[in-house]
């Protein structure tokens, strides 16, 4: 798919025509990535960060929000909780913390490797290659970090450097397969100052860092935020969207449609990717985010299994479905959703094709 192609389906606001990316992404879906759904187990565990992102409700600069890091033993429990629940990857994630040990974390990792059968991911930011290596060493499977936006000169305005850093996301996105990791990576909808040009660009990007996982979410304003304090106005930046002045250059709305037509325009891209119907989803569209996104491309969920008192201080944006679900009704509702749709629950880690094998490459 060409960066015209991308860039109409972005546009397109005809939901007939829609239907028609629904069905394409979903035969995709079905034929390279089958029925299965993979339950991944998410742990929040520290929402220390030092980063000033202009988007994140964890961003240093937000003083009212008290911090946490989680114990290794309960880090751990949260590790017994996945796999008791039948998961087969638990998702290790936090606000960039440079105090933390990286020994810390690899001992973590190891610990729980060795005691259970759970593929490890980590999603805790920018860290050096060595640290990375560590913590492959010490176990670690995957690693998520989000691109966010394709656009460098954006993603510095709303992801400001840290001064005496040397590498970059990109640079870092690059070196994570070198390492062994499967890598993941994946947009920011709708932040403000993108546009559907630059969209179409992320999704182009997708495919060309040969992602073995896409996670992305629409932007949702959090009030504590430079992005979240003054109203921000979507309409578009020149024309107006949806009143027939659509172009390029206008800025994208962070809503469910066009998530769901990034959730299908990734899954076409990156066939064999494990590609997560996400909670910032869910949250926009709570009666069917997730049964929509799983039908729209999507063949991963991942709940929450952070301990129910730190899951409101982990306020990255407002509203967050899973922030103090009742613990039993919310698993089993997973569950059951996955299966009134005719889908499976996966078993087992739920590797990427390329690395169990079934892909050596994705077109
Ligand atoms: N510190 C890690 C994890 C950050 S939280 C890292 O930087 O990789 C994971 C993701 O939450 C971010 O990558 C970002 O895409 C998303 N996020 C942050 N603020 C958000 C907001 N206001 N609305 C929606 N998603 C947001």
């Amino acid at each position: 798919m060409v960066r015209e192609e991308i860039l109409r389906w972005l546009l397109e606001t005809d939901s007939a025509r829609l239907q028609e990316l629904w069905r394409r992404a979903d035969e995709v879906r079905r034929h390279h990535v089958g029925d299965a759904v993979h339950l991944r187990g998410l742990v929040e565990f520290s929402n220390r960060c030092v980063r000033q992102c202009g988007y994140c409700g964890m961003r240093a600069g937000n003083s009212k929000l008290p911090r946490y890091r989680m114990t290794s033993d309960e880090i751990l429990a949260s590790a017994r909780l996945a796999h008791d629940l039948g998961y087969g990857t638990l998702v290790l994630q936090s606000g960039e913390d440079p105090s933390m040990d990286p020994e810390w974390l690899a001992a973590v990792v190891r610990k729980i490797t060795t005691t259970m059968p759970l593929a490890v991911t980590l999603s805790v930011g920018e860290w050096p290659p060595e640290a990375l290596q560590l913590w492959r060493e010490g176990g670690a499977d995957r690693y998520l970090l989000r691109f966010e936006t394709a656009d460098e000169d954006l993603l510095r305005r709303i992801h400001p450097p840290l001064p005496g850093r040397p590498w970059s996301r990109f640079e870092i996105l690059r070196s994570l397969g070198d390492l062994g990791y499967e890598v993941g990576s994946g947009i920011l909808i709708g932040v403000p100052g993108q546009t559907f040009g630059e969209l179409a660009r992320c999704i182009e990007l997708l495919r060309e860092l040969e992602l073995d996982m896409i996670g992305s979410g629409p932007f949702i304003p959090h009030p504590e935020t430079p992005l979240g304090r003054s109203p921000v106005h979507f309409s578009s930046l020149e024309g107006g969207y949806g009143a027939g002045g659509l172009s390029a250059r206008d800025q994208v709305p962070p809503d469910d449609i066009m998530t769901y037509k990034v959730l299908a325009l990734a899954r076409i891209v990156r066939p064999y990717a494990n590609i997560p119907a996400t909670t910032a989803l869910a949250t926009l569209d709570r009666a069917s985010g997730y049964e929509k996104g799983l039908q729209r491309g999507a063949n991963v969920i991942m709940p929450n299994v952070t301990p129910v008192r730190y899951r409101s201080l982990y306020h990255v944006y407002p509203g967050k479905v899973s922030s103090a679900p009742s613990d039993d009704t919310y698993y089993a509702d997973i569950k059951a959703r996955i299966e009134a749709l005719g889908r499976t629950v996966g078993v087992g880690p739920g590797s990427s094709a390329r690395w169990s094998g079934a892909a050596a490459s994705c077109p």
